[in-house]
């Protein structure tokens, strides 16, 4: 069942007061009663709890915490997705499926092959519906934290961020030897790793690019021999690197 985040301010002494749309979702498509249970995760915490309601009425649902949910649905490793803009709505697809799998924060990229180029205000209402996807793939995958999609950025702005990393991984299709493999287990296990993944859009980085972000540090690694959809490469780079140190 879903997972439904508040904010702190919405607990008061373990009474918890749910808002806006989750209201309607909880009576009238999971039709549940007083007495019965849900999850809720407070968002500004990453904390998750079992509540228990007491009423629901058409503005809102109140319940009373039961108990804490110690274990957290987070990945034991931190991966940010660097996400050449591609065309039309993969976007969405992408920030949905990735969150499902376990994605850190999403940094929506424009690349000189881009063929999407987003106005300020095209950007804003794009942001917004993206951060709405983001919030509902979180609930429904019972997530403990709601991704974060940040504003669009350039390539400078990742060469900037590359130190922040533990590894910055460049999913290259013209890769011939590097290994995700060989990348992944030269990695320090004893610590939280924080990966940074960057897929190009639909037609690929340009060589300068590639260049570029090579110099700032980042590691070319091949996906396999086949071309994947920019969409498909960012959902096998973020499986293979979950499976590789969670599963
Ligand atoms: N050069 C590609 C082509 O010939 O169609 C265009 C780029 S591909 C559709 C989109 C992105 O997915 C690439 O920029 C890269 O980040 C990633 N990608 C696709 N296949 C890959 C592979 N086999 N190895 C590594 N990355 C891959």
């Amino acid at each position: 069942m879903y997972k439904f985040f508040v904010s702190s301010d919405q607990i008061q002494n373990n009474h918890v007061k749910i808002l806006g749309e989750d209201v309607k979702h909880i009576s009238n498509v999971l039709r549940l009663q007083p007495l019965e249970k849900l999850t809720i995760c407070d968002k500004d915490v990453n904390k998750s709890y079992v509540a228990e309601i007491n009423n629901i009425n058409k503005e809102y649902v109140e319940c009373t915490i039961v108990n804490e949910i110690k274990e957290t649905t987070e990945s034991n490793v931190n991966i940010d997705l660097y996400q050449g803009l591609p065309k039309s709505d993969k976007m969405e697809y992408i920030i949905q499926k990735t969150i499902e799998i376990g994605v850190g924060n999403i940094y929506p990229v424009t690349f000189e092959r881009c063929v999407v180029k987003l106005d300020k205000k095209t950007e804003e209402k794009k942001l917004e519906r993206w951060k709405k996807i983001a919030e509902a793939a979180a609930k429904q995958s019972k997530r403990d934290v709601i991704s974060n999609i940040e504003n669009v950025i350039n390539i400078e702005n990742i060469c900037q961020n590359i130190k922040k990393y533990d590894i910055i991984l460049l999913a290259y299709e013209n890769e011939q030897n590097n290994t995700l493999k060989y990348e992944l287990q030269k990695l320090d296990r004893d610590k939280k790793l924080s990966i940074g993944v960057i897929i190009g859009p639909e037609g690929g980085l340009s060589e300068k690019e590639v260049e570029k972000l090579i110099i700032a540090g980042a590691k070319c690694v091949s996906l396999g021999k086949r071309i994947l959809r920019t969409e498909t490469a960012s959902l096998v780079m973020l499986s293979d690197i979950i499976y590789e140190f969670e599963l």
